[in-house]
């Protein structure tokens, strides 16, 4: 199989058909053999009977299923932890990434050689009281992590080597940071790649400004962590 692609999510059951259809067609076009593995993280909408419907009429979709609301991280590790593909493909349920992306990404890693790709939303589609803290904390993300390279650590579209998820411990709001638990794991071909970026098409944003507070504890957490 050439590529798994996972997909965390909480109640997005409008975008989930839209969103897999668009999968499917990229990677048709392009001839490659994959999985979508859908995880849904305690939603209380109708996404499940979606992915179930979903799964029956395509061998490639597979699901699971949180009891409650874990969290993005969460959902990502397990998602990870079921990937059988060399190459693994992260991207966000609500059609602000686009499938589009996946073949290049995949390049990137197979013929360039690197270990993870971020994708890198330069123009974005969000409120500003998204974009500014944004830019903020991703200066402070460089600083911290040392990977200076990086404008976008929290996007939620990336590419990866398969070694490098089955080599990381994705928990709490670790997800923001990713590229940091890769290069603590070791990895040090951490690339970017400019990704087109739409605005949120159904539902609404799952994360809200604590979202910022959040994620500075966890990146002290974490460079205590990479310190000692
Ligand atoms: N998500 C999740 N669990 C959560 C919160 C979000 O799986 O507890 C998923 C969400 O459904 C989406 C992705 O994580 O697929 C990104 O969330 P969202 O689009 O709300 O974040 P934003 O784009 O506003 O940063
Ligand atoms: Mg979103």
């Amino acid at each position: 199989m050439d590529i798994s692609v996972v997909v965390p999510l909480y109640n997005e059951a409008e975008s989930l058909p839209e969103l897999h259809a668009w999968i499917k067609r990229v990677m048709q076009q392009h001839g490659f053999t994959y999985e979508v593995i859908f995880v849904n993280d305690g939603s209380t909408d109708t996404s499940w009977q979606v992915i179930e419907r979903l799964a029956l009429e395509n061998p490639e979709v597979k699901g699971i299923k949180f009891r409650r609301n874990y969290g993005k991280s969460p959902a990502l590790y397990c998602g990870f932890a079921r990937a059988q593909s060399e190459v693994v493909i992260t991207m966000d349920a609500d059609l602000q990434d686009s499938p589009d992306e996946i073949p290049e990404l995949r390049r990137m890693i197979v013929e360039d050689g690197y270990d993870l790709v971020s994708g890198y939303k330069k123009k974005r589609y969000d409120p500003l009281s998204k974009t500014i803290p944004t830019k903020l904390f991703n200066a402070t993300a460089r600083a911290v992590s040392g990977i200076k390279n990086l404008h976008d650590f929290n996007c939620g579209l990336k590419a990866y080597r398969r070694e490098v998820v089955k080599n990381i411990e994705v928990y709490g709001e670790m997800h923001r940071y990713i590229p940091y638990l890769a290069k603590n794991a070791g990895f040090k071909r951490i690339g970017e790649k400019v990704v087109q970026h739409q605005a949120r098409k159904y539902g609404v944003t799952k994360f809200g400004l604590n979202r910022f507070v959040n994620g500075y504890l966890d990146l002290i957490t974490l460079w205590f962590l990479s310190k000692f």
